[in-house]
């Protein structure tokens, strides 16, 4: 089984500052907001920023309820801000004012018990050309009119306020900043760094905002309306005046039931659909047109009719075509290419394929959804994706019934209604990343979504109807393949898209990255190239990823850097070409360098490869020795599973101890302690054993470690190696990392066939079965042979041999011969 390990090994060159975690509220750029703060790890943040230029990182926590966040409860992208005011509160509180200044990445968690420190980057937004923006501007403004009209609760003011700001991203910060929005949707706006997107993403959670005020208007006044007018009724009656006041409207109600009539009859729909619109319109046509239930009913109406029940698109199912459109939107995935290929041909043969679902997985920017996206291009049929990240109610899948007051349709069939088809390519993003409570578990409702032999008669609890979706083609995606409940993996193929070598992401690249960000950026009639050492500087320097997300924002900027000249000096005429040397010019200091790993071998330290949601990465393990009496420590944020294997390769060791020239008892007279110290993010996995007893060796022998070595695998107390999970992703990290020598558990090495040949040349890779190997391959030996013949004796500790007593001269061998472990150690027997 894989474990997980350090689930990413960015570091960014920025500036230390105090973090504060914030619940419920995210504070925008250019913000002024008030803080009340009781939590002693925050004021302490805050005292520590007032002494040191009043700067402080705010960010969201995740969760609101959580009391005591670790870092991983912690959005990474926040903002600067700066303390205005900070006033102490008679009962220990703090009320501080803060000032939002811009977007900031956290990049690292510094070690700190008493508050978060952390290492940050700051994002650069980037620029805009106003006028491309004008109508999106004009219309953001607007909406956000309509919001200010139907929202008691902002201040007419602020549409003046608003009015006065010129700058997109600003007025979307600003905007934003007044909204009744879920945490995670304002988050999402801050993380969205390209403005014009920022500024779409706003405008269609307006508008789903104006929506729901909308109709809760209409409720709230068809309600009171219905209140008057029976308290009129009841009036008039007394009067003996109804007959002569009624009828009011009721034209207006009766042209309205005719053309749901007519589009119900023109609709093409299921039986049973148009038998229950019938009944509904029925029901409407007794109710008065202004009662909160007709709005229920007319709503419900509009939702069955605007569901595609019987378009559809023809699949272009040219097998040639489909093959060019996939090739020309991405490099490589040969395999998953072909499975679709196949999936085409199949279906060219039969109307209905029926073959399991696929699955695509891999670590972020790996091309999962993009591949998904081309599949619909490559059919012709329309795309919809539907994220499933933080889903934990089933009735989000499956809508809730419609007694519940506001109810609406899930998801699903939210998305198929978008879609426009029954045919879609649908893409469940995300799969691994349901989430289950008491509300429910939404994979049960996926697995009938996802099952040929129900889906044809889906069933939302909204509409109460069935849906046919058998002719959807659903894909899913996942980072990680153990997050996916079990009965739905069985529906599934599982096509694993491991992460690039450099060499491939620097052809991905040159043929699509380039030409996508050039066309993305306003820059198709402007001569751009880029040299493939500057593409190589950017993947060596500024990303550390095993997809190609970030090195496709770097791209990014680079090209608005040039489009921004381009506007300002009026050059359109001119050739720009993007070399080496040019590209911390564009993108500022280098963020990653190859040198930051040891360059050299040292003592008790080891490199390790650690597989995680993101990807292959680099652990270090880290040991050393003091005097004590025995204690075992292991730091680092680590699990049970990282602390027993600890344990046992403590216990290997010390079945060695007289092999390794250490007295048999060195473990009472010391303490060890073994650090991992890309802190931050919980490890835990047995699959680090093997690189902490090398660790451990290392530091009690005082023979360095080879700094060029990494190496993966579980040992046990007799020190053999045990396969381990993840196996590409490590070696593709190694490959990333400069790794001359990998070593890999023989059980492993069926696994090789799926390694790129590019890594597999680029390095050596041993696979071993027993921890003895690993130490003749890691350490640095001058006779490795030696060491080897070493370690083969069958040596026991005396006592265990004949009950006598420790050993007493620094003769280990029965053949009499002494240690060539040569560095002098008081730990070594010979120094008794
Ligand atoms: P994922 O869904 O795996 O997180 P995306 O599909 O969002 O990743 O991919 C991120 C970006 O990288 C997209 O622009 C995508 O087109 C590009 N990309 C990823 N893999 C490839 C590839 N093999 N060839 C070309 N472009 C790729």
């Amino acid at each position: 089984m894989p474990e997980i390990g350090d689930a990413d090994s960015k570091r960014g060159a920025g500036r230390m500052i105090p973090l504060l975690p914030l619940r419920d509220i995210i504070v925008f750029p250019s913000m002024v907001v008030p803080l009340f703060v009781g939590r002693q790890k925050s004021i302490t943040a805050l005292k520590e920023a007032m002494g040191a230029g009043k700067q402080i990182v705010l960010c969201a926590q995740k969760k609101a309820k959580t009391n005591d966040p670790t870092p991983e409860d912690i959005y990474e992208v926040g903002t600067l801000g700066t303390i205005r005011q900070l006033i102490q509160l008679p009962d220990g509180t703090v009320k501080v004012l803060v000032m939002g200044e811009r977007r900031v990445r956290v990049e690292r968690f510094l070690e700190n018990e008493r508050y978060f420190h952390v290492e940050i980057s700051e994002i650069e937004e980037a620029p805009v050309e106003q006028g491309s923006l004008a109508e999106l501007l004009d219309s953001l403004r607007a909406t956000f009119e309509t919001y200010v009209k139907l929202n008691r609760r902002i201040p007419p003011e602020m549409l003046g306020q608003i009015a006065k700001i010129e700058q997109p991203s600003r007025l979307a910060d600003t905007i934003v900043a007044q909204l009744a929005l879920k945490l995670i949707d304002k988050q999402r706006i801050l993380e969205t760094l390209d403005p014009k997107a920022r500024l779409e993403q706003l405008l269609e959670l307006m508008q789903e905002e104006i929506e729901i005020l909308q109709v809760e208007k209409k409720i709230r006044s068809r309600v009171k309306k219905q209140m008057e007018k029976q308290q009129k009724d009841l009036y008039l009656n007394d009067i003996q005046q109804l007959p002569k006041e009624s009828g009011d409207g009721g034209n207006e109600f009766k042209n309205e039931i005719e053309e749901l009539e007519a589009a119900i009859a023109d609709a093409e729909l299921s039986r049973e659909a148009r038998d229950r619109l019938g009944r509904e319109l029925k029901k409407l046509k007794m109710m008065s047109p202004m009662s909160a239930e007709a709005t229920v009913v007319r709503n419900y109406i509009d939702w069955v009719l605007a569901l595609p029940w019987g378009d559809r698109t023809s699949d272009n199912l040219d097998l040639k075509g489909a093959e060019e459109i996939l090739n020309s939107d991405h490099f490589g995935l040969t395999k998953p290419k072909e499975r679709i290929l196949e999936y085409l041909a199949v279906r060219s043969l039969t109307e209905t394929p029926r073959g399991p679902i696929l699955c695509f997985v891999g670590p972020p920017g790996v091309g999962k959804t993009s591949l998904g996206r081309s599949i619909a291009t490559s059919l012709g049929r329309k795309f919809v994706r539907l994220s499933l990240g933080g889903v934990r109610d089933e009735a989000e899948i499956r809508g809730h019934r419609r007694t519940y007051i506001g109810a609406m349709p899930g998801k699903i069939i939210q998305s198929m209604r978008k879609a426009g088809s029954k045919n879609p390519v649908f893409l469940l993003d995300e799969i691994d990343k349901l989430s289950m409570d008491f509300r429910g578990d939404p994979s049960s409702a996926l697995l009938e979504v996802l099952d040929p032999e129900q889906n044809s008669t889906f069933n939302d609890h909204y509409l109460d109807l069935d849906f046919d979706l058998s002719e959807v083609m659903f894909l899913c995606t996942a980072n990680d393949l153990r997050g996916i409940p079990g009965p739905l993996q069985d529906r599934m193929e599982i096509i694993q898209i491991p992460g690039y070598t450099d060499h491939d992401k620097l052809q991905i690249a040159r043929s699509y990255l380039v030409r996508k960000q050039i066309e993305g950026n306003g820059l198709e009639g402007i001569d751009v190239t880029f040299t493939d050492a500057a593409l190589s500087r950017i993947i060596d320097g500024y990303t550390r990823e095993a997809g190609v997300r970030s090195l496709e924002r770097e791209i990014g900027g680079v090209c608005r850097k040039i489009a921004r000249h381009v506007v300002r000096e009026q050059e359109t005429g001119k050739s720009f070409r993007v070399r080496a040397k040019d590209i911390t010019r564009y993108l500022g200091k280098e963020r990653f360098s190859r040198t930051q790993r040891e360059r050299q071998d040292q003592i008790g330290l080891t490199n390790g490869m650690a597989w995680t949601q993101f990807g292959g990465v680099m652990l270090e393990s880290e040991a050393t020795v003091m005097p004590g009496k025995g204690k075992l420590i292991v730091t680092g944020k680590l699990g049970d599973v990282m602390q027993e294997s600890a344990q046992a390769a403590l216990s290997y060791v010390r079945a060695r101890a007289l092999n390794l020239g250490l007295s048999t008892d060195f473990h009472q007279r010391v303490d060890i302690h073994i650090h991992f110290p890309e802190g931050a993010q919980p490890k835990d996995g047995p699959s680090a054993g093997i690189t902490m007893a090398t660790s451990l060796v290392s530091c009690l022998t005082r023979l360095a470690v080879r700094h060029d070595v990494a190496m993966t695998g579980e040992i046990t107390l007799s020190g053999r190696v045990l396969p381990i999970g993840g196996l590409k992703e490590k070696l593709l990290a190694a490959h990333r990392n400069d790794i001359k020598l990998a070593i890999i558990p023989k059980a492993n090495v069926k696994d090789l066939s799926d390694v790129p040949n590019a890594v597999k040349k680029g390095m050596e890779i041993v696979a071993v079965e027993h921890m003895d190997e690993v130490l003749r391959h890691a350490l640095r030996l001058e006779s490795p042979e030696a060491f080897a013949r070493k370690l083969a004796r069958p040596l026991l500790p005396p006592d265990v041999l004949s009950g006598s007593g420790a050993l007493d001269e620094g003769d280990h061998g029965r053949d009499g011969r002494k240690s060539t472990i040569d560095a002098p150690s008081p730990l070594h027997a010979s120094s008794e």
